[in-house]
């Protein structure tokens, strides 16, 4: 009996001990806890900044988007990026990504401490090219404002067999051989020096020092069904104002050149496609041959120039103006004011916003594959009563595209605009303003163009833009801009106060007829 006393009083005992044992811990535990919390507080002064990750499904089967936001406002940034399930891959991006970031958040905090320090930018988006279904290109672009004089925009390409796992480099583009790129070299300086973007800014030592045959000249390249595309660092082979310039070849005419997994099958189908004879029957005037080469990088701004169609569209557009002049009686002036090459996440918005201002409607030519990107924003423009345009899904010359190509790009826009709004494009803008009696089969819809080239793609200066509009437009002008570029976004408000100031109403392309 005794014994289980002594027991049971041991067992009360420890009991005590125990819970006094855990009641002590669990207090401390939460003491040092609340400290460090406001150690945290009070070291980091201000809330902690509200970063956000959002990651959804891309169109491109195997590949996700990952979207990084901060509203930081002082260095605010929204990246976005691809993922895959390949592991190697998603690593090589993450890093590129993480060291942009980085790069950027230190210059941002040491500008912090002066006085008078300006709000930085970092904006990272992506396009997604593809090869034959089983390589995509992932090109990404990186706009960067910390605080200095000027920006800086960088092109980075990424690659990826969204199978296997694989990824190509531009030694396996080329076999390995360097003859095979000595080959390819002189090409691409004849399209640099031939860019008239690029017009006065080459200078010809280092255009040979960075176009000279070396595999880390041509670490940023991209692989589509029709071209090989080339990017150069902003700075190099050009004046920095140019910004990294683009080079795309056709794949007929590097194809001798490429491994053989990546040369085209049939060169000749192609070849009767580009040498397509309409041109020369066709007496339009829009037939007349747009200058070679100016087939740039799609979809990217830089190179986006519709100027290359400017001269030969002009009579034709003039031709519209003069139709709507006739016909109109009243003593009111219209103007159209058009935007190319978006949607946008940011310029686009910020376009909106100006336009909602001043009660003016536009129209918005958008490519496919960014609508596909950017679906919210497509919706945005439909929503506040803007008339939507298409202007294909990859952005290239389509004079110089077979027929299957030219239906394809203009069917897919077509279909994923109304898919994504809800509403039909009414109106059809080709890139570059190059069209002929082929591509114009190949489509019901109008065929709009513009006589107000605003160029804002090649000044990227807000102030020019209000310029280039007082310099020509009149009633009954279409104005052509770009709402991928931040300066359009930021001139826009200077431009409606002068037309507006000038007597002119706001109307969409189909309003003018
Ligand atoms: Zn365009």
């Amino acid at each position: 009996m005794k014994r289980t006393h002594r027991k049971r009083r041991s067992f009360w005992i420890d009991m005590t001990f125990s819970i006094a044992i855990i009641t002590l811990t669990v207090a401390a535990i939460y003491l040092i806890s609340q400290a460090s919390k406001k150690d945290t507080a009070s070291s980091g002064g201000a809330a902690p900044t509200p970063i956000t990750i959002d990651t959804i499904d891309s169109n491109y089967p195997g590949i996700k988007i990952i979207i990084e936001t901060s509203n930081d406002p002082f260095s605010p940034f929204a990246i976005q990026y691809p993922q895959s399930k390949h592991s190697h891959f998603n690593d090589e991006i993450s890093t590129y990504i993480k060291k942009a970031k980085q790069d950027y958040l230190v210059k941002m905090n040491d500008k912090k401490q002066k006085d008078n320090a300006k709000t930085g930018e970092l904006n990272i988006s992506f396009e997604t090219l593809q090869f034959n279904s089983s390589h995509y290109s992932f090109v990404l672009l990186t706009n960067r404002y910390s605080g200095g004089e000027n920006g800086s925009t960088e092109i980075r390409s990424f690659h990826l067999n969204p199978e296997t796992g694989e990824v190509i480099s531009i030694e396996d583009l080329f076999n390995h051989d360097l003859t095979n790129l000595e080959q390819i070299a002189p090409l691409v300086r004849d399209i640099l020096y031939m860019d008239p973007a690029l017009n006065g800014m080459l200078s010809s030592e280092d255009v040979e020092r960075y176009t000279e045959p070396k595999w880390e000249n041509y670490q940023n390249f991209a692989l589509t069904d029709e071209s090989l595309i080339f990017y150069f660092a902003e700075n190099t082979v050009a004046a920095d104002t140019a910004g990294p310039p683009i080079i795309t070849i056709p794949l007929q005419e590097g194809n001798e050149w490429l491994a053989d997994e990546f040369k085209l099958l049939d060169t000749t189908t192609d070849q009767v496609e580009m040498d397509d004879p309409v041109d020369n029957i066709d007496g339009n005037k829009e037939n007349d041959p747009i200058p070679d080469n100016t087939d740039r990088q799609p979809v990217h701004n830089q190179d986006d120039s519709e100027t290359d169609g400017t001269d030969i569209d002009h009579t034709d557009e003039t031709d519209n103006v003069t139709d709507a002049d006739t016909s109109t009686e009243t003593v009111v002036k219209k103007v159209a004011l058009t935007f190319d090459d978006g949607p946008d996440p940011k310029v686009t918005m910020q376009i909106l916003d100006t336009l909602k201002k001043y009660d003016a409607k536009a129209t918005f030519f958008m490519l496919g594959s960014r609508v596909e990107y950017y679906p919210e924003i497509a919706k945005h423009v439909a929503d506040a009563g803007h008339e939507l345009g298409n202007h294909t899904w990859t952005h290239p010359d389509l004079t110089k595209a077979g027929l299957d190509k030219i239906d394809k790009e203009i069917e897919r826009t077509s279909s994923i605009i109304e898919e994504v709004t809800g509403i039909k494009s009414t109106s059809f803008r080709p890139p570059y303003g190059a069209v002929n009696s082929t591509v114009r089969s190949q489509t019901d819809l109008p065929v709009v163009l513009w006589d107000v080239d605003t160029l804002d793609w090649k000044h990227r200066n807000a102030e020019q833009l209000l310029v280039n509009v007082q310099n020509s437009v009149k009633d009954g002008s279409i104005i052509l801009m770009h709402d991928i570029h931040q300066a359009t976004a930021d001139g826009l408000d200077a431009v409606l106060t002068y037309l507006q100031s000038e007597g002119f109403t706001f109307v969409t392309v189909s309003e003018l007829d």
